[in-house]
């Protein structure tokens, strides 16, 4: 069996992050990736190919609430969803670190607060290519400098609703996005400002992602091996029952084990907890790390919603998401619970818009609702329940889930849709529709997180401060399970810095 100083498994936004980061420490380390390279071919921004056909989600089928089924909306590559991501990246807010009264129940605080994360939110900024402008957002959390490049500008309609809401006593501000756009120099630019960017690989490799930004660069022919299409399956312990030994792996030419010294976890929220299960053993019937109970429990999603505000001025925007807006993200003058985050979506076209409308919608229907609508998402926090989890049926994954601090996320929808109605942004030119909301379903779990959260007590929680295992003395998790809470913007900038936080933890364990 081969033997490494370190197993990387998965290389998302926090795999990918963390090997970038070890990556000149001279150790010899193994990453073990379930996907393959996503390939470069024009189906990356064909709609019908990703949206309809779902041409980069796994095929996999997991069981979900009463015995029903769904598609996870995830795929398997080398930089895990980030290969699809809107590079939407944020920073939680300063008070998403403490305990926050929800109309629904509390939010936990964190075991660390936004100070112990800040220079890990630059450094993982930096590393992305973060744009953005400091000082607009209302709920900004204090920043050590201003993002390393300037914001991506509005397109002018996305201006004119800009200058609406500011009318109209709200504060959007400029969305911090990775992507490697030179504003400047639009021809030298290796982003060309394309409408096919949300929920899209970048064909030309202009988003940055954790493979284009983190694993490629890490390649490099020493020290680093990478297997793709290597699925882990199993994790096997030492006889004591207090460490990791090896890994054992399905790979394309039958199964492998590769032992090390030390090994990360990075299989992503629902896939971590699901391996750790996986990997009982009659020494640890309940599956591994997991004396406390807690491994696959309070599992997070987001509360998330889609709509159009369509109305009678045509939106020729490319390149929409460039604005967001917090004005609702602690509550508002006679609501004192948090609501949530309002953000622009990528552009939809009418391709995308059948995907919610009616069968027997006709083309140029579709066609006008995408040429006059300005589209948003609005994503709040659910609380960690651990009753929501994840669980194994024959080795099958098995999620629960039941929806909870549902009122301030609906009250986000009201209230947000008489806002863009009173700066025009929704009135209707088709009769019989105000507004085309869709709540994103189960199967949308893009922002999952929480399954091993982290903490202080190993009797609440699985991971400690270091995001090593209680139990196992060389397991470290670096994906989105840690979450305690998950607050209400996009994960993924946390994710990210967290990796690199734990990797300098893991530069000194490998010294
Ligand atoms: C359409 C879409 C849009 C999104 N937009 C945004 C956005 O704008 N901003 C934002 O912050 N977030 C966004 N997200 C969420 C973001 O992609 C995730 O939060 C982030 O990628 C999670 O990182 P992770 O490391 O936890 O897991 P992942 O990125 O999912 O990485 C997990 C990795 O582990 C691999 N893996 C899984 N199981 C195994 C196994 N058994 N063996 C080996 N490898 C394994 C997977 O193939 C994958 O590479 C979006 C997600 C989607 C799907
Ligand atoms: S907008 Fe830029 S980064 Fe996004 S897909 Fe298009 S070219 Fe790539």
């Amino acid at each position: 069996m081969e033997h490494y100083d370190l197993i990387i498994i998965g290389t998302g936004a926090g795999g990918g992050t963390l090997l970038y980061r070890l990556k000149d420490c001279g150790k010899k380390i193994l990453v073990l990736e379930r996907g393959d390279f996503l390939p470069r071919e024009k189906a990356n921004w064909d709609t019908i190919d990703v949206f309809q056909k779902g041409r980069y989600h796994t095929t996999e089928v997991w069981k979900a609430n009463n015995g029903s089924t769904l598609h996870p909306g995830v795929g398997y590559w080398v930089g895990g969803n980030t290969k699809v991501y809107g590079a939407a990246l944020f920073r939680l807010r300063e008070r998403d670190f403490e305990r926050v009264e929800h109309a629904g129940g509390i939010s936990p605080q964190w075991p660390l607060k936004y100070a112990d994360f800040e220079p890990y939110y630059t450094q993982a900024e930096a590393l992305y290519c973060v744009h953005g402008k400091m000082g607009d957002d209302s709920t900004e959390p204090t920043r050590s400098g201003e993002f390393p490049y300037p914001p991506i500008l509005h397109e002018p309609r996305i201006q004119e609703v800009h200058d609406e809401l500011v009318k109209g006593g709200y504060h959007p501000f400029y969305m911090p996005m990775g992507i490697k756009m030179d504003q400047a120099d639009m021809l030298d630019s290796p982003c060309i400002r394309c409408n096919t960017c949300d929920g899209f690989p970048c064909l030309i490799h202009a988003k940055s992602d954790s493979d284009i930004n983190c694993v490629r660069p890490s390649l490099n022919g020493t020290n680093i091996t990478l297997l793709t299409r290597a699925k882990v399956t199993r994790l096997v312990t030492d006889a004591s029952g207090g460490a990791i030994t090896s890994v054992e792996v399905s790979l394309e030419k039958g199964n492998a084990s590769f032992s090390a010294d030390l090994f990360v976890l990075a299989a992503g929220a629902i896939n971590s907890a699901a391996l750790l299960l996986a990997s009982a053993s009659d020494q640890f019937p309940q599956g591994l790390a997991n004396r406390s109970g807690m491994v696959g429990r309070h599992l997070m999603k987001h509360q998330n919603s889609a709509m159009l505000g369509i109305s009678n001025k045509l939106n020729p925007t490319i390149f929409q998401k460039t604005m967001a807006l917090n004005d609702f993200y602690w509550g508002e003058k006679d609501y004192r619970f948090p609501m949530g985050h309002v953000q622009l979506l990528g552009k939809s076209n009418r391709d995308m818009i059948a995907l919610d409308a009616p069968g027997i919608t006709p083309g140029a229907v579709l066609e006008d609702m995408a040429t006059h609508s300005v589209d948003w998402w609005m994503s709040s926090e659910d609380l960690p329940d651990p009753e929501n989890r994840v669980t194994l049926d024959n080795g099958q994954i098995h999620l629960y889930y039941r929806e909870n601090n549902k009122q301030g996320f609906e009250r986000l929808i009201s209230r947000w849709s008489d806002v863009l109605k009173s700066i025009d942004v929704g009135h209707y030119f088709l009769p019989h529709h105000l507004y085309l909301n869709q709540l994103i379903p189960l199967s949308g779990l893009a922002h999952q997180n929480g399954t091993l959260r982290f903490g202080t007590d190993p009797d609440a929680s699985v991971l400690n401060l270091n995001c090593r295992t209680h139990d196992l003395d060389n397991l470290y998790v670096v994906d989105g399970s840690f979450f305690p809470s998950c607050g209400a913007v996009n994960p993924s900038l946390t994710i990210m810095a967290n990796a690199l936080r734990v990797g300098d933890h893991l530069l000194e364990c490998l010294k």
